[in-house]
């Protein structure tokens, strides 16, 4: 009856899923299933009340390593008491070579039961030849497993099955072979239709809300992958398609809807599911961590990893199934593990988004070691336990989902942040540019002032020249006309200035000229007056608002300054003098500057002729 509790405890999908995992990970499980210690065989009782009944406390064994053995060879064993108990731990015995035999004496003492369901829960058992021996020496025989085709079951279901008539009280003996390349694991148990009908029921409820989930996520992500064409949608999609079958062939559900017919694909799903699920794994880890550049011996390790199952995924095809299914085991292991190595180096190497990534896979090996502790007996049974690798699944395919947008928007985030900064870069290059353009375009403007400035002056004293003269007295012309107001003009010659040169010489006489002109500009301009140098030694002066007796006053002042102020050159004190001829420019009679000129330029030769050092007027 405890067995009994036990059993029913551990009902449903979560049982074969756990088991199939255990066996997954822990082929050294079977070794120390087989230490374990026996129990007595003994009848089993179909009492009323009784509608599952596990075979495990009630069935012996024998292990047929030749597989040649017929049934009544086995029952003769079975007679000599040559089968021995099932370990406590149930049917699990890891890989195996030959067919494994189980005896068990069945009596039905429910006469509302006639009609039991022997079920094995386990999916992926090659061959199974159930013999039922009634006390009339007929013996009743059924084939099973994934090498006969699905619809040849009694109850189309994941579980091989066969139905049994156990007549009212008679005592029946049962014997089952099973014969396989994948782990020999053969738990039996005895259903009545009913309780067979609603185990079923929620074991189907419970996985397909698992597939549900994965089937979900995948099509979610694959819109994303056919909307963003990241290829890491794409390797997350391969992973997870790759691992939904991998679960689903466990189950038996390949076998049951993908294909019910072909036993050879039914024996290489296991190793095939397992590497394409690497295979996808592995990639996306890469591209997902972007190991290319942050870890490149990383990457170039992953890379050899999916080489490998490539190359294990080829080899399945044409190798024993056993031994590939052995490989591709044990290069899981490694597998999963380097694939925790890759996530801690790209979390420590500062990739924000590995953190998720770790995270998602630490739910999934955390399923994995649950079941792990659960077969060792460190963790007792119950629903997380159970469930763990489903959940650990689930979770990680759920949070590898959330790490993918996370991962597309941090990407995002840093391409808006590159254009930003290239356009505050663009902005700031541009700003320089127009400053710098700004401050040229100035230079060039004072330059052209200076140009200007320049081309208007006289080279040696400074003042403007006659051009300019010209030009500014038009203006000054114009402006006394309107304002009817006079301007006068003065003609300044220096007296024996060539006397000044062939003594002293030219560079002298220069300085003299530079000399004469500032005290021209010093004494004149406080007048308002336009000064410019003529040619040679003469200047020309015009002072607007002076009528001539005005304009003859400053320039008597202009004559005594000159006087007054020797010219210093060097250590050497030169007198100077000059001869100015005064004129008022009559603005009413429209006279021309030239004419103007003229007259001015008369009363300087009447100064010069009067004795030089003179102001004359005509
Ligand atoms: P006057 O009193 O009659 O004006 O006698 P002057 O010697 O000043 O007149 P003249 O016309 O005979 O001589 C003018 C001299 O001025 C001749 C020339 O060498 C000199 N001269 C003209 N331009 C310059 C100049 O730019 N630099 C120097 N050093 N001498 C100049
Ligand atoms: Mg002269
Ligand atoms: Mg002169």
């Amino acid at each position: 009856m405890v067995a009994q509790e036990g059993f029913q405890r551990q009902q449903g999908w979560d049982r074969i899923g756990t088991g199939r995992a255990a066996w997954l990970l822990l082929g050294l499980l079977a070794c120390w299933l087989l230490v374990a210690p026996a129990q007595a065989q003994e009848e089993l009782q179909l009492r009323p009340g009784t509608s599952i009944q596990s075979l495990a406390p009630h069935i012996a064994y024998a292990h047929d390593v030749d597989g040649r053995a017929s049934v009544d060879a086995m029952r003769a064993q079975a007679a000599q008491g040559r089968f021995q108990p099932l370990p406590p731990a149930g049917a699990s015995f890891g890989f195996q070579p030959g067919a494994y035999w189980f005896h068990a004496q069945l009596r039905n003492d429910n006469p509302h039961e006639p009609r039991w369901l022997l079920v094995q829960q386990y999916a992926l058992s090659d061959r199974l030849d159930v013999y039922l021996r009634y006390p009339d020496g007929r013996v009743i025989h059924h084939a099973g497993g994934d090498h006969v085709p699905f619809d040849q079951r009694s109850v189309r279901y994941r579980h091989p099955n066969f139905q049994l008539d156990l007549p009212v009280g008679q005592s029946v003996d049962l014997f089952v072979r099973v014969e396989s390349q994948s782990s020999m694991q053969v738990p039996l148990a005895l259903y009545t239709p009913t309780s067979f009908t609603e185990l079923s029921r929620d074991a189907q409820f419970a996985m397909g809300l698992y597939f549900g989930i994965l089937l979900a996520l995948f099509t979610y992500n694959l819109v994303l992958w056919l909307t963003l064409r990241d290829a890491s949608y794409f390797w997350y999609l391969f992973h997870i398609g790759a691992f939904g079958l991998v679960l689903f062939t466990l189950y038996g559900l390949g076998f049951e809807y993908l294909w019910p017919r072909s036993s050879w694909l039914a024996d290489r799903s296991v190793p095939l599911s397992i590497c394409l699920a690497q295979i996808g794994m592995q990639q996306f880890a890469r591209n997902f961590l972007g190991l290319r550049q942050r870890w490149p011996a990383g990457d170039r390790v992953g890379l050899g990893m999916i080489a490998l199952f490539v190359l294990l995924a080829i080899a399945s095809t044409q190798m024993a199934i056993r031994l590939s299914t052995q490989l591709a085991v044990v290069a899981v292991i490694f597998s999963v593990a380097w694939i925790a190595v890759e996530a801690i180096v790209a979390v420590r190497r500062g990739y924000k988004p590995a953190r998720l990534f770790l995270l998602a896979w630490s739910m999934f090996l955390a399923g994995i070691a649950m079941v792990a502790m659960v077969a060792f007996g460190v963790l007792p049974k119950n629903f997380v336990t159970e469930y763990s690798v489903q959940i650990g699944s689930a979770l990680e395919m759920l949070l590898l989902s959330v790490a993918l947008g996370y991962r597309y928007a941090s990407l995002r985030n840093q391409n808006e942040r590159i254009v930003r900064e290239s356009r505050d870069q663009l902005e700031l290059k541009v700003a320089q540019r127009t400053g710098e353009l700004r401050q040229a375009l100035e230079q060039l403007e004072t330059a052209h002032l200076r140009l200007r400035e320049f081309s208007r002056l006289d080279g040696l004293t400074e003042l403007y020249n006659r051009a300019h003269f010209r030009e500014a007295f038009e203006h000054l012309m114009s402006q006394a006309r309107n304002s009817r107001r006079p301007i006068s003009l003065l003609m300044i010659d220096l007296d024996h200035f060539k006397r000044i040169n062939d003594t002293y010489g030219h560079l002298v006489g220069d300085d003299c000229l530079r000399w004469t002109s500032n005290t021209m500009a010093e004494t004149l301009r406080p007048h308002g007056a336009l000064v410019a140098r003529f040619g040679g030694e003469e200047f020309i002066a015009a002072l607007p608002d002076m009528g001539l007796a005005e304009a003859s006053l400053v320039a008597e002042e202009l004559r005594q300054r000159l006087r007054e102020r020797p010219c210093r050159s060097g250590d050497l004190d030169i007198a100077i003098s000059a001869s100015i001829g005064v004129h008022c420019v009559d603005t009413h009679a429209k006279d021309s500057l030239d004419s103007a000129l003229q007259v001015a330029d008369q009363a300087l030769y009447t100064a010069k002729a009067e004795g030089r050092d003179c102001v004359r007027t005509l």
